[in-house]
C-alpha cells in the first residue's frame, strides 16, 4: 500500500511528464482514494475497463488513454458524464500518461515493443515530436516481409496490415506505436527499410510506396498494451500492491 501522494511524486520522477508538449493532462487526471493498494491497468479508460476494474475492486486505474484531450468538448454529459460518474461515486483514482509513457526508455510503449518483438534499439528518430518518441534499430537477423509479418502476427495475435514497397530483407527499423503513420517520412529519410506503427492512413499506404519503405500498421492497441502493463508492474513490485491488466479487446 502507499499513499497517492507519494505514488504521483514517484510517476513525476520516473516519467517526467513536464518534458512533453501533450495533447491531455498527465498524471492524476480523477481523484479517488487516498491509499492506493490494488490498481487495475489498462489501454483506455473506457466503461468497459472502469466496470472490470470496479470488479476487480480496484482503488486506481491507471491508462495510457485517460480523458480531457485538446480541443475535446468539456461539457460532462454522455458518455463523459457515464464514465467520470462511476469513477467518482466509487471513489475510484484515475491516473493516465499517455506520450511519457510512449517515450519512457525502459516501461514505455516503445520500448516494451521493442523487447516483444527483438528489436535492438540504436536510438530516436528525430522529428518524431520535443522530446522525440519512435526509435530506430534493426532485427538481429534480417527477415523477409513475409518472415517478419509471421513474427508481428503472432508475437502481437493479430494480422498486420502490410505495404509492400521493396524485396529487400528487412535488416534496419524504425517504429512507434498508436496513432504514429505520420512519421514514416522521417523513418524514410533515414533510409531505413520498413517502418512499423499501430494505426494505417489512406495516405500512408502512398507515402510508403513513394518513399520505397516498407510499413507495417500493427494495430493502434496491440502495440500499446504493453507499456501500462509495465508500468503497473512496476508500480505494484515498488509499493506493494495488487495489480492486474486488463486488456478490453479493440481491434484497431
Ligand atoms: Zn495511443
Amino acid at each position: 500500500m502507499v499513499t497517492r501522494t507519494e505514488c504521483l511524486s514517484y510517476l513525476e520522477t520516473l516519467l517526467e511528464p513536464n518534458r512533453f508538449h501533450d495533447y491531455c493532462p498527465n498524471g492524476l487526471q480523477i481523484a479517488g482514494s487516498e491509499q492506493i493498494e490494488n490498481m487495475v491497468s489498462g489501454v483506455t479508460a473506457s466503461l468497459d475497463l472502469i466496470e472490470a476494474a470496479l470488479d476487480f475492486g480496484a482503488d486506481t486505474l491507471l491508462v495510457h488513454h485517460g480523458y480531457f484531450w485538446r480541443g475535446e468538448d468539456p461539457r460532462v454529459i454522455g458518455i463523459k458524464q457515464r464514465r467520470l460518474k462511476q469513477l467518482l461515486i466509487n471513489n475510484v483514482n484515475l491516473i493516465a500518461y499517455h506520450l511519457p509513457l510512449d517515450a519512457h526508455p525502459t516501461l514505455g510503449n516503445n520500448a516494451q515493443l521493442s523487447q516483444l518483438l527483438g528489436l535492438e534499439v540504436d536510438g530516436r528518430i528525430v522529428g518524431t515530436g520535443d522530446p522525440a518518441i519512435a526509435l530506430c534499430g534493426c532485427l538481429a537477423e534480417p527477415k523477409s516481409v513475409p518472415e517478419f509479418t509471421d513474427h508481428l502476427r503472432q508475437t502481437l495475435g493479430r494480422e498486420p496490415q502490410v505495404i509492400q514497397a521493396h524485396n529487400r530483407p528487412i535488416t534496419t527499423l524504425g517504429w512507434c506505436t498508436g496513432a504514429a503513420q505520420g512519421y514514416i517520412e522521417h523513418a524514410a529519410e533515414l533510409g531505413l527499410d520498413a517502418f512499423l506503427s499501430g494505426e494505417i492512413s489512406e495516405q500512408t499506404v502512398h507515402l510508403a510506396r513513394e518513399l520505397g519503405i516498407n510499413y507495417f500498421a500493427a494495430g493502434h492497441h496491440a502495440t500499446e498494451r504493453y507499456g501500462v502493463l509495465a508500468l503497473g508492474e512496476h508500480l505494484a513490485q515498488r509499493f506493494d500492491l495488487n495489480h492486474q491488466f486488463i486488456d478490453i479487446d479493440n481491434p484497431v
